[in-house]
This record gives C-alpha cells, structure tokens and sequence, in this order.
C-alpha cells in the first residue's frame, strides 16, 4: 500500500478530491496526485435488509457528501451479532433505533476517505479511516454526565456500510494511523464496546477471568484480560471451533460446558474462591448462569451480550447479600473509540477475523455467521 510522505497509509484507488490539497500533504507522490479524478460515484453496491432473513444486494443512489459529511469507499465492514438479531427479527423496545423498513446493515468499519463536503478541512482523499457509528450532542444534561451512549439526540449513520460506498457525518470518523491495518481496524468498533465494559467494572493484575461466549467479543475480552494482566483465563464456549479460537488465542482453559462445569474449574483454580470477573458474552441463560456460579463473592458478572429482549432470567435475590455479587451492565461506547483503536495494534486479533465475503455473497456471509461456526465475519469492498 503506498505510503504519504506524512507517513500515513493511502488508498490509492480512491483519488476523488482536491489534487492541490493532496500535493500539499503528499509531495512524494506528485503524479498520482496529477492523474484525472475518477468521477465521484453516485450509486453503490448496498446489501438491503428487507425484513428477517430477507438480505438483497442492490444497486442504491448515493448523493455526494453534503456539508460536514465525507464519502467513503469501504474497506473491510464486519458483521455484528445485532445484525442477525435483526436477521433474526428480534424485536427490540428500548434504545436500539427502530428498522422497520427496508435498510443497510453495517457498523464496524474501516475505509478510505473518497471526498470531504464543504467545512471539512482536516480529511483528504485516500486518508483511511474508521467510523463510530453513534456519536452523542456532547451538548445536553445527559452527556455532560458523560452518558454519551443514552444522548436523546445521538447522530446515527443513516446508512450502514454493508455497501461501497456511503457517506457520514465529519464527527463519526477517526483516521487511522499510518500503519494500521484496516482489515484489523474494522474490529475497532466491537473493541470499543468492549474496552467499555471493562472500564465498568473492576479488573486488577493478577486477576482470574471466566469468559462464557467465544464469539468475536468474548474473544475480544480474552484478549483485552490478558492485556490487562489477568493471571489466568478460562472460556466455556460449546461450539468446538470457537473453542479452538479460544486456545489459538491464548486461553489458560478452555471449557465445554456440555461435559466441564465452568464453576467447579473456576474453583479449581482459585483455591475454592471463584473467578474474580465472570464475563456473559454469549446472550444465552446458560452462559448468565455460569457466570453468576462462577464469580467469587464479591465478584463481578459483566453482561457484554445483548439480550433477546423477549428472554428473563431468574435471580435469588438472597444471593446479593449472601454473596455479594455484583452484575453489571455496558452499552455500546462511551469516548472508547479512540483507545481501542490505538489498543488494535497491542492485541491479538488477526485470529478474530475467521471468514471474508465479498458483498454479492452477503446473505452466505451472514448464515456463515449465524452458524457460529467462526468468529467475525466480514465483506472485503476494497475498490
Ligand atoms: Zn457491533
Ligand atoms: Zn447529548
């Protein structure tokens, strides 16, 4: 990939823009600033969710980027379990956007900047970047309490980026630095939900670790624990290849809770006592409640799922007291994106990604996913 005279990385397809602006920034690569500009594309490829299980690839018109907004040609654009929730037309009552209607999927993504609209200086044409998909006013009660995740008037993509080419607000895009991988920096959204949680709870060196779930983000916890210094981790997953995922990762213990008792091995190991942080990554009653059996007293059950909001779950209250416990809670990102992105590089994480589709395969890609049977699967768009 060429590289600019700043040292940052390029795109060298995506040339759209202000050929001055790119001399000034890149003197080294004067004759590829001085090529025609390809005309700015005014449609896209877009995989369309129709409704649950109704995933059609088509051809969208996209406008060119309106003030403050930059249009992207996207790179690598994963998929999220949310979006097989929606595949799986699960209804959701509270804080997830409502889509009814026909929409295109897509939030974890790396790109490269194709052209800026009026007000944005600071981007140019063949910068790469990643993009928070939601992004709080930093302007009313609730974010000034930080919360920017819950802000009533949070930006949201209006199109996702299961698509080539989509256009999105200034605030919503990182550059990436000079040496990043943008197929890794795709993971930088899931990560920053992760880096989240951990900020919730209390994880100190030395700790034990169970982590229920080896899906890409409890994969991603296994990863930021042992970053962390945890003394050792355990992953209880069911699906022998994402067991094989937790080991190829460095998982101290790798469990399958159809035939190990997650909790008896977290006392096992902890002289009686239990892990120190448990971790629900799975969305499943079962992973909840190896984690609440695993914990120690005094410990911390970290929910990183999300839930079917159908689904309820039966708790003794008495177990507070007589334990201790505490369970808590984490939504999407709150000012995480930037660390995790500058955490992708100090993390193993290259064995995450397991499949790559190209987007008319959008619908094989999502079953792939689905069948649980890798981890994070995305689209390669690269022009
Ligand atoms: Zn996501
Ligand atoms: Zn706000």
């Amino acid at each position: 990939m060429p590289r600019g005279s700043d040292g940052s990385t390029r795109v060298s397809a995506a040339l759209e823009g202000d050929g001055l602006h790119r001399l000034e920034r890149l003197g080294s690569v004067r004759r590829v600033a001085m090529t025609p500009k390809p005309p700015l594309a005014q449609q896209t490829r877009a995989a369309v969710l129709y409704g649950p299980g109704d995933l059609r690839v088509e051809t969208l018109d996209v406008p060119p980027p309106g003030p403050d907004e930059v249009r992207l040609q996207v790179a690598f654009s994963g998929i999220c379990g949310t979006d097989l929730h929606y595949w799986d037309g699960w209804k959701f009552d509270a804080w997830f956007p409502e889509r009814s209607d026909p929409w295109v999927p897509g939030h974890e993504f790396s790109a490269a900047v194709q052209a800026v609209g009026p007000g944005v200086d600071d981007l140019a044409p063949g910068d790469l970047v990643v993009v928070e998909p939601n992004t709080g006013c930093e302007d009313c009660p609730t974010c000034d309490r930080g919360l920017v995740n819950f802000c009533p008037n949070k930006a949201i993509m209006a199109r996702g980026a299961w698509a080539d080419h989509v256009n999105v607000g200034r605030r919503h895009v990182f550059p990436l630095p000079g040496a990043a991988d943008p197929r890794l920096a795709s993971l930088t959204e899931p990560l920053a939900c992760v880096v989240r949680g951990f900020d919730r709870v209390t994880a100190a060196p030395g700790d034990t670790v169970l982590i229920a779930g080896a899906g890409p983000i409890g994969l991603l916890a296994l990863q930021l624990a042992k970053h962390q210094g945890a003394a050792q981790t355990l992953v209880s997953e069911p699906i022998a290849a994402r067991r094989a995922l937790a080991d190829t990762l460095g998982a101290d213990h790798v469990l399958d809770p159809a035939e190990d008792d997650p909790a008896a091995a977290a006392r096992d190991l902890t002289n009686g006592g239990g892990a120190d942080v448990t971790i629900e990554a799975a969305g499943a009653n079962a992973a909840l409640q190896a984690c609440l059996d695993s914990v120690r007293d005094s410990g911390v059950v970290l929910i990183l799922s999300v839930g079917n909001p159908a689904a309820r779950f039966d708790l003794r209250p008495f177990d507070f007291f007589a334990r201790e416990i505490s369970i808590i809670g984490s939504n999407t990102r709150v000012h995480t994106f930037q660390r995790a992105l500058d955490l992708i590089p100090r993390l193993n994480l290259a064995p995450i990604i397991t499949h790559e589709f190209d987007l008319a395969d959008a619908a094989a890609a999502v079953q792939t996913a689905k069948s649980g049977q890798g981890a994070k699967v995305i689209f390669d768009l690269r022009a």
